[in-house]
C-alpha cells in the first residue's frame, strides 16, 4: 500500500536522471511533482557520467555533481542518489541506466522523469525503442521548451504531466556563480554553500548551451 493508500502489486520507482551540473529547484520540483501524481515509492536520482549531449563542454566533475545531488535530496525520505552513471566507464546513455536500474530492482515498475527539452533527444538515444520495454517515460513541462511531439506520445511510451513553471536551468546558476550575482532560492541553501566552498564554476568560460 502506497502513501496516498493505493494498492500497487509492485513497487513503483521513478529514475530522474541529469548531468545535475549543478542541481536545482526545477529538479527537485520536477522529482517531487511526478513522485505524487504517479503515487512513486521512491525518486532516484542519477547523476550521468559523461552526459552523451554535452561532450563539447566542460562537466563538473563527478564526485562534486553527486555530493550536491546528495545534498539536495537528503531531506526527502522518498529521494535517493545513485552512483551506477558516475561509476559505468565512458560515455552515459539511458538505456544502460535502465538496465542498472532494473537489475537492482528487477521487480519494480520503473518511470523515468524528463523536463520537456530533454524527451525531444530521447529518439535519438541510443536503443531507443528498447527502453521503452523497461520504463515509462513522463515528460514535465519546462518554461521555454514545447511539449514533446505528438507523435512519441500517440505511441503511448511518454506520458505529460505539467507542473509549477520553474525557468531555473543548471547553465543560468553556473552564468551566475561564475560572475558572482547570487544563486541562493534557485538551489538549495546546501547546494549554495558547496559551489562557495569548493569555487565551483569561478571563471568558467560560460558559452550558450541553454539546450542541451
Ligand atoms: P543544463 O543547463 O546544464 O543543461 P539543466 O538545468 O537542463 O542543465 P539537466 O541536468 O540538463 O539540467 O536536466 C536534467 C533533467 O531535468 C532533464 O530531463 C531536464 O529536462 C529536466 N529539467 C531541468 N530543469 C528543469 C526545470 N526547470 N523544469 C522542468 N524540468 C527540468
Ligand atoms: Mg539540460
Amino acid at each position: 500500500r502506497s502513501a496516498r493508500g493505493n494498492w500497487h502489486s509492485r513497487p513503483r520507482i521513478g529514475i530522474m536522471g541529469g548531468t545535475f551540473d549543478p542541481i536545482h529547484n526545477g529538479h527537485l520540483v520536477a522529482a517531487s511533482e511526478v513522485a505524487w501524481v504517479y503515487d512513486l515509492d521512491e525518486v532516484i536520482f542519477v547523476p550521468t557520467g559523461r552526459p552523451v549531449f554535452k561532450l563539447d563542454r566542460h562537466v563538473t566533475n563527478a564526485e562534486d555533481r553527486y555530493l550536491m545531488t546528495v545534498i539536495a535530496t537528503a531531506s526527502n525520505p522518498k529521494f535517493t542518489v545513485s552512483r551506477v552513471d558516475i561509476d559505468r566507464p565512458g560515455v552515459t546513455y539511458t538505456i544502460d541506466t535502465l538496465r542498472d536500474i532494473h537489475a537492482q530492482h528487477p521487480d519494480a515498475e520503473l518511470f523515468f522523469i524528463t523536463g520537456a527539452d530533454a524527451v525531444a533527444e530521447i529518439m535519438r538515444w541510443k536503443d531507443a525503442d528498447k527502453m521503452w520495454d523497461l520504463a515509462q517515460f513522463v515528460a514535465v513541462t519546462r518554461p521555454g521548451y514545447t511539449s514533446p511531439s505528438s507523435q512519441l506520445l500517440s505511441e503511448g511510451h511518454v506520458d505529460t504531466l505539467e507542473i509549477p513553471a520553474l525557468a531555473i536551468s543548471s547553465t543560468d546558476v553556473r552564468r551566475r556563480a561564475a560572475h558572482g550575482e547570487p544563486v541562493w532560492y534557485l538551489v538549495p541553501d546546501g547546494v549554495v554553500q558547496y559551489i562557495g566552498k569548493h569555487g565551483l564554476y569561478r571563471g568558467i568560460a560560460i558559452g550558450s548551451d541553454q539546450d542541451t
